[in-house]
């Protein structure tokens, strides 16, 4: 039997509707000897038990695994990857024109702590928790049985791990091995590295996204900001832009850009890459003429026939990672958004993000507002955008719903 930990009287009521976190401030007791990754038994004050999960050092101090007295072993994890993989099947994410798609999205998934990303035959595990990640290798043999077309499962957590567990340097192959994979998202085709590459190596969450931008594309000049691989960018040429300008600041992201676009549209003159700060980049539209027949280059962007815009899309980093940088992160958000309606043209489209979990849908849409306020543009929602079927949200857990959205027409 698994060591138990007893709540507080009256703190088992988050518990009874499913939500799968117990905070360290609710329990009474722990049995000796509890490690950080164990699974433990959730007990009552009272002694009735409420289900199990994994203890960690924290303020979350344990995700639930089942809310029932089971015993997390082979059949556990095949029951519930074999439930996430009938999902994926339901949505239809899995086709010849789309290989790469999130098998396992944590809490969405019931499975808190664990993330898992599909790239063709290949599986990039992530474990957010010391105890998905003490069972990588049950989970990682479950996979495997369950999907024998699988030629590997990468595990990469050295940046997903709570810092004080000293868990780091624990990424490699699980299980077989595979390098320069090229996976298809809505038949664009992506070079994967979830080596070197930020999460395990491409944002799936943005697939619908992309798919909306590449519609409204014909015939407009896209700017895609904090462009990482190119995602957007990709879809957009394929829609019809006229010209496409993808900024990031790191080199690496513009690299992978730049092949990225290659991959799909050889000699392509319509794209431009640029390796800079998005605020620079932002204030230097429009500002001087170009000499004539003048080409732009890297950070050339003063060259302003190549950049005007009227699509633009900020999908910027999470500017709150906690709860305690919030404000700042809204300021962020909405000296970013303002910036971005003072440049676009009269009748540009702005798509504009935030994947911050801290940050509420209601929170991003008043900055989002306070910076059209402050641009005094005429601004219309067209469209409230969030992370696609494949990232589910537990309606047992709201705070899974992490990745908003809006697309905005923005007059004069
Ligand atoms: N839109 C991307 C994901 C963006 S991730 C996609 O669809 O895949 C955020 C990106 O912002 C990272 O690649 C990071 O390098 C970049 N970034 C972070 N700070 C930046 C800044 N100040 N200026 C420009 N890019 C920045």
């Amino acid at each position: 039997m698994y060591p138990t930990i007893t709540l507080r009287k009256g703190k088992d009521q988050s518990l009874r509707r499913y939500h799968p976190w117990v905070y360290s401030g609710a329990i009474a007791r722990t049995d000796d000897g509890i490690e950080e990754g164990d699974i433990v038994r959730i007990v009552t004050a009272e002694g009735e038990l409420l289900g199990v999960g994994h203890y960690q050092i924290g303020s979350i101090a344990v995700r639930m695994l089942s809310f029932s007295d089971t015993v997390i072993d082979d059949d556990y994890w095949k029951r519930r990857l074999g439930q996430a993989i009938a999902m994926r099947r339901a949505i239809g994410v899995e086709r010849e024109d789309n290989n790469m798609y999130r098998l396992v999205h944590g809490e969405g998934d019931w499975l808190p702590g664990l993330v898992i990303d599909i790239y063709g035959n290949s599986a990039v595990m992530q474990a957010h928790s010391v105890g998905m990640h003490r069972q990588r290798k049950e989970i990682a043999h479950a996979l495997q049985e369950l999907m024998p077309s699988l030629s590997s499962i990468y595990y990469k957590s050295d940046t997903t791990l709570p810092y004080k567990a000293n868990l780091s340097d624990e990424s490699g192959y699980l299980f077989g091995k595979s390098a320069d994979v090229i996976a298809i998202e809505n038949g664009l085709r992506f070079n994967i590295d979830w080596l070197k590459g930020q999460k395990t190596g491409f944002f799936l969450d943005q697939r619908e996204n992309r798919a909306l931008v590449e519609q409204y594309a014909a015939g407009r000049r896209v700017l895609n900001m904090f462009c990482y691989t190119g995602g957007f960018s990709v879809y957009a040429l394929r829609g019809g832009a006229t010209a496409v300008h993808s900024v990031d600041s790191s080199e690496r992201a513009i690299e992978l850009t730049d092949s990225n676009v290659a991959l799909n549209f050889p000699q392509c003159d319509r794209h431009k890459s640029f390796a800079a700060d998005a605020f620079k980049f932002l204030n230097s539209i429009g500002e001087s003429e170009p000499a004539n027949g003048q080409q732009c280059s890297m950070l050339d962007a003063q060259c302003s026939m190549a950049n005007d815009y009227d699509l633009i899309i900020l999908d910027p980093p999470a500017f709150a990672k906690h709860r305690d940088a919030l404000h700042n992160a809204l300021k962020g958000y909405t000296r970013l958004n303002a910036k971005a309606m003072q440049k676009i043209k009269s009748g540009g489209i702005l798509f504009t993000f935030s994947c911050s979990q801290a940050v509420s849908k209601e929170q991003f849409r008043l900055a989002v507002f306070t910076a059209a306020a402050q641009s005094h543009r005429n601004v219309k929602v067209l469209h409230q955008l969030h992370q696609p079927a494949d990232h589910p949200v537990n309606i047992y857990h709201p705070e899974g719903e992490y990745l908003k959205g809006l697309v905005l027409y923005v007059e004069d």
